[in-house]
């Protein structure tokens, strides 16, 4: 199944538009408890892929989501680029050569997030991205047969409620954890900038 070069155009603008619109909030998160470089890394990422859409284009949906994994994770950079360089590439192997649809994206993208937590040694409550990325992928697999308004309605509010989880949480990974307790009352910078991703794909596919 071909990739609709449409949609990505249309997702890596929105992603684009949103992380440069949340920029600032964001460096002030991850300089509260990070090293203030993430919103950077993040768009050096989606550059990259901009610059990758029209290469993209002739792919099937498996070589495509392998080759924006590799881009992130040689772009993006720090431990946010190798995560979600994992998921990506992660996906593309669950997918195979089945038909994206669905219930297999949420197949594929439970089993990416999964692959993500091998990959960080970490998982929910330990104030990380995977704090909003893991509730969103249970959710989209227990509610995949939903018909997809509702379904992506939702999943905004589950992003949008993992994020805010992680505001009282000690960091446990990543450079946070180097604070212990003083990194609690801080939202993590990598669980806000999922959130907004999340949410503006979501914005894509409602339109
Ligand atoms: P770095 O921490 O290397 O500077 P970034 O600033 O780009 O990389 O990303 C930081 C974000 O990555 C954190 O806010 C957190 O959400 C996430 N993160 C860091 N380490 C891990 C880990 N081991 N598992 C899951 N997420 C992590
Ligand atoms: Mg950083």
């Amino acid at each position: 199944m071909p990739v609709s070069a449409e949609l990505l155009s249309k997702i890596f603008n929105a992603l684009q538009e949103v992380i440069d619109a949340n920029a600032e909030e964001v460096t002030v998160l991850d300089q509260a408890i990070g090293d203030g470089d993430h919103v950077y890394n993040l768009q050096r990422g989606l550059q990259a892929l901009q610059a990758q859409t029209e290469s993209l284009r002739a792919l099937e949906w498996g070589a495509a989501l392998q080759k924006i994994g590799m881009t992130l994770m040689t772009t993006v950079g720090g431990a946010s680029g190798s995560l979600y360089g994992t998921l990506f590439v992660s996906m593309s192997k669950s997918l195979n050569q089945r038909t994206l649809d669905i219930p297999v994206f949420a197949e594929i993208f439970a089993q990416g997030v999964e692959t993500m937590k091998q990959r960080g040694k970490s998982d929910v409550g330990e104030k990380t991205m995977l704090d909003v990325l893991v509730p969103v992928a249970q959710y989209m697999q227990q509610a995949s047969s939903k018909p997809l308004a509702e379904m992506l309605v939702e999943v905004k509010k589950v992003a949008i409620d993992g994020m805010e989880t992680t505001r009282d949480m000690l960091a446990t990974k990543g450079r946070a954890s180097f604070l212990g307790e003083r990194s609690r009352g801080h939202i993590d910078a990598g669980a806000k900038t999922a959130q907004l991703m999340i949410g503006s794909i979501a914005d894509v596919l409602l339109a």
